[in-house]
């Protein structure tokens, strides 16, 4: 830790900002619309957390080192400048109270993408040494591991014994060649075991071949969490090590939200190369094999359905019909919340917010926005197709004394499948 300091933080802030940056900054407009996109805001109704503020450290830098006029207010000494106690006091704006959702982003009058900013100035704080303890010790676990939780293959091999003699059906691993490479979720598999037991039966079902791997199965990035390039293009690359090394086609990420961006979208630009395979969201792959007759199924949920849409899914990557498809096929007292899809309100657990044991409170506050939309539409149960939007559902729903179970939309598939003659 003795190489994390405010030179180095200050250096990071720098390589960061580049021309889209500038111009977000000279951009705003300070309406304030995008504090009201922020369940953070909203639900604090504290001025500190408007999102345009939490990059502070960021616009500091580039004001005073990249514009013309705080170049010359910086030879009079006359810029504020960003120090260790700034930072300090930046650490919980930026990781405690900002799930990188993305609705300021979307909402902003002017395009100033706030989320990829304080994306960006994540990078300044963990070179500095102000990124919060929980997230760091799951980048360290990460990088040591294989996982953030510390998740061994031999715990995942037990699951895989018992999926097998449940189901009656090979779990494969480490087969080469076949049409698609399975990624989980460390969270996935401690907290929602029947998902490897529904992509086991729905894809024997459909006739699917896939494997898992040996040299890697975990999915989730904390270098994207936390805010390093370095730890997250470090486990970029051993995802598509793992998939080189088997010759797959294509590679699903699963039920987790910021595990698709991480290695769909930012991935390659992570490692400097494009992939030899496609990455699709297992919501993705599911609507695909329905789209094309693969997936039978029968018998429908009766009771009253809600669904959460993942931000990483819905609004930063588009994928809002599919799950609306798999819904429709299984379920026919389907309700969407108010604002859904793209404007969805993020459940206030991501971008690692679920690792920061600090911003519990914070946590559960930003729930308390989804709560409400929830109580709009008095669901008997939820659906989600995010482990770490699961986790949270089931701990708010739990907090505000709501008997609302929530249940993985993969499972529910499963749960439909037509018997095989
Ligand atoms: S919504 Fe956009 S323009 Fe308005 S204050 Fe926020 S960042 Fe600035
Ligand atoms: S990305 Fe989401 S949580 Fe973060 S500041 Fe913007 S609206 Fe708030």
């Amino acid at each position: 830790m003795s190489e994390l300091t405010l030179e180095r933080g200050l250096a990071a802030l720098r390589a960061e900002i580049d021309g889209p940056v500038a111009a977000f900054f000279s951009s705003c407009v300070h309406c304030g619309i995008c504090a009201t996109a922020c369940p953070f805001y909203v639900e604090t109704g504290d001025p500190k957390y408007t999102p345009i503020l939490k990059v502070e450290p960021l616009r500091r830098v580039w004001k005073s080192e990249f514009t013309l006029w705080g170049r010359l207010l910086s030879t009079l000494g006359l810029t504020k400048k960003v120090t260790d106690e700034l930072l300090a006091e930046w650490e919980p704006l930026l990781y405690d109270s900002c799930s990188m959702c993305g609705r300021c982003s979307l909402v902003c009058p002017v395009g100033n993408d706030i989320q990829a900013m304080v994306r960006k100035t994540r990078e300044g704080m963990v070179a500095s040494g102000h990124a919060p303890e929980g997230l760091i010790a799951a980048s360290v676990r990460a990088i040591q591991t294989g996982s953030p939780m510390g998740l061994q293959w031999k715990t995942l091999q037990v699951q895989i014994e018992h999926v097998q003699s449940s189901t009656g059906l090979e779990v494969p691993v480490d087969k080469a060649g076949v049409d698609y490479l399975v990624m989980l979720s460390s969270m996935e598999v401690i907290n929602f075991p029947e998902y490897l037991e529904a992509i086991t039966k729905i894809f024997d079902h459909a006739g699917v071949t896939w494997t898992l791997s040996t040299q890697c199965f975990e999915a989730t990035n904390a270098g994207i969490q936390i805010g390093s390039k370095d730890v997250a293009g470090l486990l970029v690359q051993r995802v598509v090590d793992a998939a080189v090394k088997l010759g797959v086609k294509n590679l699903i990420s699963p039920e987790c939200g910021h595990a698709y961006t991480a290695i769909r979208w930012e991935g390659p630009n992570l490692i400097g190369k494009p992939y030899p395979f496609k990455v699709f969201h297992i919501v993705e792959v599911l609507d695909e094999l329905r789209a094309s007759g693969r997936i039978k199924t029968e018998g429908m949920e009766t009771d009253r359905l809600t669904m959460h849409d993942p931000c990483n899914l819905a609004r930063k990557s588009g994928v809002i019909d599919q799950q609306r498809n798999l819904m429709n096929l299984v379920a026919e007292n389907f309700v969407d919340l108010k604002e859904h899809g793209k404007l969805q309100w993020c459940c206030g657990a991501g971008g690692g917010v679920s690792s920061n044991e600090r911003a519990e409170p914070l946590k559960m506050a930003a729930f308390k926005h989804k709560k409400a939309q929830i109580e709009e539409v008095s669901p008997a149960r939820m659906v989600t197709m995010c482990a770490t939007c699961r986790t949270q559902l089931e701990e708010g729903l739990e907090e505000f004394n709501m008997d609302i179970p929530v249940v993985g939309l993969t499972e529910m598939i499963a749960d439909h499948l037509v018997e095989k003659a």
